[in-house]
């Protein structure tokens, strides 16, 4: 590991301003995946700013009815707290997906969001990686790629975004407050990462010396029976291969509201329009459910060793939406 300098901030505005003296230095959150990077030499910075302990109203009731976290959160906290597991059981469950119990206490907010791909070969200085050195080439893409993306991939990269916790953010909506040399700014969750293209290194749409200070979850009545569901090669400890995060209303045995997003299929959060779209106005029962599933997965591409995540995909988002209409009553 290369020797770094190493500043702990006490504002966001004093986070910044550390930052911007020196054009290759990050922010560091719980460290749980960027100390590993930096062990590995892929990541390399001259100058850590560490912003874990900047001061903010932690989990915070907004007067709409929506909830605010502060970007320095640790994650256990977040699954813990009971306006979360009240309102957005679906956040809580993710990060209880996600990670061990060491890791969730180490690891914060922003930080979850930031966290880089898990593609081993992003991770093996051996192999080609466009992610890792543009231009260089894919070595997933010919090669043992059992983890890798089936939706919004392009030719330059297949890589997955790891989170749990993202892909329930997604389905909700929540939107990422940040401050940067410009000022304050906010992103919608969905435009806050990017699908590869030409730019794989490219991931977030931060700008330079842009700092994520908060999540806002939006109000939303109908997240209370909201769920999430991992499958994994272990139960203990391990990445999804396909995740699903659901919330749906129903009145009147028709399909009122629903928002669905899919983890370990894509290069960010997937949220999955395409079976919001098919759900909504519709009768609810399991031709639409698989309607819907049929029409997400329309545009998803398999790799050959990944490629059984098209149907396991498919067959999650229908058992979790019938598990729904089942457990919540059709009204
Ligand atoms: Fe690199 Fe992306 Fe290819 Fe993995 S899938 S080797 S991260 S370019």
């Amino acid at each position: 590991m290369k020797n770094f300098a190493y500043s702990r901030a006490q504002s966001a505005k004093g986070a910044i301003s550390l930052i911007s003296l020196n054009p290759n230095s990050k922010f560091l959150g719980g460290g749980t995946n960027l100390i590993d990077l930096m062990r590995e030499d892929i990541e390399q910075p001259d100058a850590l700013v560490d912003v874990t302990g900047l001061s903010s109203s932690g989990i915070a009731e907004l007067p709409d009815g929506g909830i605010s976290i502060g970007a320095e959160v640790r994650n256990t906290a977040v699954a813990n707290h009971l306006l979360i597991r009240e309102r957005y059981p679906v956040l809580s469950q993710a990060i209880l997906y996600g990670a061990s119990g060491q890791i969730r206490n180490m690891a914060t907010v922003g930080g979850n969001l930031m966290q880089r791909t898990r593609c081993y070969y992003f991770y093996d200085e051996a192999s080609r990686c466009n992610k890792r050195t543009p231009g260089l080439g894919c070595d997933a893409i010919a090669g043992f790629n059992r983890m890798h993306a089936i939706l919004g991939t392009s030719e330059n990269c297949i890589a997955t975004h790891p989170s749990d916790m993202c892909v329930a953010l997604a389905a909700l909506e929540a939107i990422v407050h940040v401050e940067g040399p410009d000022g304050e700014r906010t992103i919608s969750f969905d435009a806050f990462h990017r699908l590869p293209g030409d730019t794989p290194h490219a991931e977030t749409d931060l700008k330079p010396g842009e700092l994520i200070t908060s999540i806002q979850l939006p109000p939303l009545q109908f997240a209370k029976t909201s769920r999430y569901r991992k499958v994994r090669d272990r139960a203990s400890y391990a990445f999804a291969l396909v995740s699903v995060a659901a919330a749906l209303e129903t009145g009147d045995g028709k399909i009122r509201n629903a928002r669905l997003a899919l983890g370990g299929v894509a290069h960010k959060p997937w949220r999955a329009y395409q079976a919001e779209n098919a759900l909504t106005g519709a009768k609810v029962g399991m031709e639409t459910f698989q309607r819907a599933a049929e029409a997400e997965l329309s545009g998803a591409r398999g790799y050959g060793y990944n490629s059984f995540k098209i149907e396991l995909a498919k067959r999650m988002m229908i058992s979790v939406l019938s598990e729904m209409a089942e457990a919540g009553g059709v009204r």
